[in-house]
């Protein structure tokens, strides 16, 4: 939030940005335990309360989403910080009321929305959330079945059908409150967190089950679906959780310092926090608005889009021949595997996404005045060499593996279509006028050691016209990926 001031800048209008955060404060009589390090209660704790139209057996997952915060907290100094509660019944309270603005709470809404927001009011001129109703729509679990099964039932037999256990569903829907919940507590989305972490490390078990395949709930960073089924990861090396930055964000926005008297005091102890933050990678911030910065991106994984995708696509194969078996059900129809296959098709795509955006990236690290190194930087030339060839390989040449017969001869979706749109998407994003005038303004910077649109041409030519070198047969799949591509030259 924030406002416009007139007073600070006497030649001008100052915009001042303020970091939304509940008020928590020690006791007066704790301040000196607080002062010596000692964990202390809050005068009042943020308390989240279930709606009690709720169904019960998801109850005891969405308070485990809430709780799961208080762990957080104790970096900035406090205990029992953040907690939920059921509503108390009308027995027990006549004058509690869901809608009463003075509560905070988890509302169920019985609504095909497949998504869930966390919303909150808060004062603009402070800063501080005065309250929150968080929504959780009854269809986010069709959103976290899908994503689940798609990205890791290679992996998790427990994902290899179309209603989950209660214990499975309980757990994404946990992992949905505990985001949700980050939001209302002022965290924005970290789409650079899962960044910071090697592919390699993925895959290793010890690692990832201890550490998480992203050090932050608030990236859109889903299930670790780099996991192969040799490396015998547990779910808890597969679900995302409050993480290393989570932990010093929450530290960075709550810890209570006395000796300041106002926020402007605050600011250089912040600042002090941010230089050293920036020694380690885990806590880095990605924005989600940035369209140039390969390294944030929603629903990629790891530092290295072309290796994370390559795992990707080797657990989309064995999702897909199991498909048509993991979806069926008892006197139904088709309509779960082509939902399914719908499913899988934009998993693909977004791996797509991902690399693609490594063409004519900028990497972008802000930084205050006191540290060192430049803001901006560009992709390296090989990184993009990368991207190009992974391109080659899994997208221009025919994904031929997409094209299952016996799915397609029961889904209405066509073959030529899908793999056509695909690559369409791709083709349209690498030929778009902003990358085009980045790798411009790369070779105006960098000169030779950029990767140039000649080089681009020069990549794309190669790859779809690459019969005609070889002098062969052009199929109806490459004819099409030819067309899509003279279209928009
Ligand atoms: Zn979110």
């Amino acid at each position: 939030v924030g406002y416009t001031d007139f007073d600070l800048n006497p030649q001008g209008v100052k915009e001042i940005e303020l970091i939304k955060r509940w008020r928590l404060e020690p006791k007066p009589q704790d301040l000196a335990k607080y002062k010596r390090g000692e964990l202390v209660e809050p005068i009042k704790p943020i308390i989240f309360y279930i709606d009690p139209a709720t169904p019960k057996k998801w109850i005891p997952y969405l308070k485990a989403g809430v709780d799961d915060w208080a762990k957080a907290f104790e970096k900035a100094g406090f205990k029992n910080a953040v907690m939920a509660k059921e509503a108390p019944s009308f027995k027990q309270d006549s004058t509690w009321s869901i809608d009463d603005a003075r509560h905070s709470a988890i509302v169920y809404k019985p609504s095909e929305i497949a998504n869930a927001s966390g919303p909150s009011i808060s004062d603009p001129r402070s800063g501080e959330i005065m309250e929150s109703h968080i929504n959780w729509f009854h269809n986010v679990q069709k959103l976290v079945h899908d994503w689940y099964m798609i990205q890791t039932a290679a992996v998790d037999t427990r994902a290899r059908k179309m209603t989950f256990s209660d214990e499975l569903m309980g757990d994404l829907i946990r992992f949905v409150s505990s985001h949700e919940v980050g939001h209302t507590l002022g965290l924005r989305h970290n789409y650079g967190s899962s960044s910071t972490v090697p592919t390699e490390l993925l895959r290793d078990k010890k690692w990832v089950e201890a550490n998480g395949h992203t050090p932050s709930i608030m990236d859109y960073a889903r299930f670790n679906y780099v996991a192969q089924p040799e490396d015998k990861i547990s779910p808890k090396g597969l679900y995302p959780r409050i993480g290393d930055y989570d932990k010093w964000a929450i530290e960075w926005g709550y810890k209570y310092f006395p000796e300041t008297k106002n926020a402007e005091q605050e600011v250089p102890i912040l600042n002090k926090m941010t230089i050293e933050s920036a020694k380690n990678r885990r806590l880095w911030f990605g924005t989600e608005t940035n369209p140039d910065d390969p390294h944030s991106q929603n629903e990629d994984l790891s530092d290295n889009a072309m290796k994370a995708s390559t795992y990707g696509i080797k657990n989309l194969k064995v999702i897909l021949t199991n498909l048509p078996e993991w979806t069926k059900e008892p006197a139904d129809g088709y309509a779960n595997l082509e939902n399914m296959y719908g499913q899988l098709t934009t998993q693909f795509g977004r791996y797509m996404g991902h690399v693609a955006k490594n063409i004519g990236g900028i990497y972008e690290n802000p930084k205050t005045v006191e540290q060192a190194g430049s803001v901006y930087e560009r992709t390296p030339a090989a990184t993009q060499k990368e991207a190009m060839t992974f391109l080659d390989t899994q997208l221009f040449k025919t994904p031929t593996w997409l094209l299952n017969k016996p799915i397609l001869d029961n889904i209405s979706q066509d073959g030529l279509e899908v793999v056509g749109r695909l690559q369409n998407t791709t083709i349209n994003r690498i030929l778009s006028t902003s990358t085009l005038t980045k790798l411009i303004s790369a070779e105006a910077l960098d000169g030779a050691s950029a990767y140039k649109i000649t080089d681009l041409f020069a990549d794309l030519n190669g790859s779809i016209f690459s019969e005609l070198k070889a002098n062969q047969p052009i199929d109806v799949y490459r004819r099409n990926l030819q067309k899509l591509y003279v279209d928009k030259l």
